[in-house]
């Protein structure tokens, strides 16, 4: 019997390591390279906003096929040539295999296994789909007490557990991403203490409600979580009250979260979408406004996935964050 948190872990690492997670889903930067370039264009700003430190560090984690980075770094040499110069890569990557399709894409780069390691300095970070990958606890509210979730021979059994500060009705579930507060405390701390800020880009409401949302994609299609460790992506929804109440506690400031659909169409994605599609032949212009529209939409992408900036205290609104 493993609890569950201990189950996701192991299935994750096992599954990131021996599989091309793309051959079971998709994300923003593998559909539209306009994300990764306004990202890039993000960081260069915020750069310019904490006084263009020199060097500072660029990373990323989990950055699956390099795909973002690269892109936002042919936007950062074109349009920031001094941030470019100044910037240090580094990547939060545990997978072997994804760190080898990094390094095709990104040399140069050094990687490391966990955001604790990073050097210590001034930083821009950028996480998306990371935090959604890391393990949860799921309690459920039993007779008045709580019981944990665990997993035994491809099935939940539950034990006694005690959950203080949680509260759902009689059967319901509560998930608790303890990985990701960690995460979000680390960072937070670092950021105060040596400026910048992190950009967390996932899926989850804004304010935890009790549910299981533990899923597992195999083949592009929704599978048992339980069923097969190793071979699905296993995710959860990203609680991003709860992430930046422990990035606030750390010490540092908190913007957001903002529905991506909005962050990013105040980077101007779609006017950059515009652009690249101008002088294109026709297929090919459709099918780059179709990208930006799948990651824009309320429907699609624009309304569940959300942006929440973990910075220094002193910085004013960063682009995307102010309305207007
Ligand atoms: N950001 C990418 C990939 C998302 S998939 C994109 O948007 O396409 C999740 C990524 O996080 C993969 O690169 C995976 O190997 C990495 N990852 C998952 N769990 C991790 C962990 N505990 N520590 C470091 N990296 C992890």
């Amino acid at each position: 019997m493993e609890r569950l948190d201990a189950f996701m872990a192991r299935a994750n690492a096992a599954y990131y390591a021996s599989h091309d997670p793309y051959a079971d889903f998709t994300t923003a930067p593998e559909i539209c390279q306009g994300f990764g370039e306004v990202l890039g264009l993000w960081a260069a700003v915020v750069w310019q906003m904490m006084g263009a430190p020199d060097p500072v560090i660029l990373a990323e984690a989990g950055p699956g096929r390099g795909t973002l980075m690269q892109d936002a770094l042919r936007a950062i040499a074109r349009a920031a040539p001094s941030f470019r110069a100044a910037l240090r890569l580094h990547l939060v990557e545990t997978s072997p295999l994804l760190r080898r399709l990094q390094a095709d894409r990104l040399p140069g780069a050094a990687w490391h296994d966990r955001i604790e390691q990073l050097p210590p300095g001034p930083l821009l970070l950028l996480a998306n789909e990371f935090l959604d990958a890391l393990p949860v606890r799921q309690f459920v509210r039993r007779g008045g007490g709580w019981t944990e979730r665990y997993v035994q021979s491809g099935r939940f059994a539950e034990m006694p557990a005690a959950a203080p500060d949680l509260e759902a009705a009689e059967g319901e579930v509560v998930e608790v991403g303890a990985a990701a507060r960690q995460v979000a405390a680390a960072l937070g701390a670092r950021l105060a203490a040596g400026g910048g800020a992190a950009l967390v880009i996932d899926y989850g409401p804004e304010r935890r409600a009790p549910g299981d949302s533990l899923q597992a994609l195999r083949c592009r299609a929704p599978a048992d979580p339980l069923a097969a460790p190793g071979e699905a992506d296993l995710t959860a929804h990203v609680d991003f009250s709860a992430i930046a109440k422990a990035a606030r506690a750390a010490g540092a400031a908190v913007q957001g979260p903002v529905p991506q659909g909005l962050f990013l169409a105040r980077l101007g994605l779609p006017q950059r979408i515009d652009a690249l599609a101008r002088g294109q032949p026709p297929a090919r212009a459709a099918a780059l406004r179709e990208a930006a529209r799948r990651l824009t939409e309320p429907q699609a992408m624009g309304r569940l996935f959300k942006v929440l900036a973990l910075c220094q205290g002193d910085l004013p609104e960063m682009p995307g964050f102010a309305a207007g």
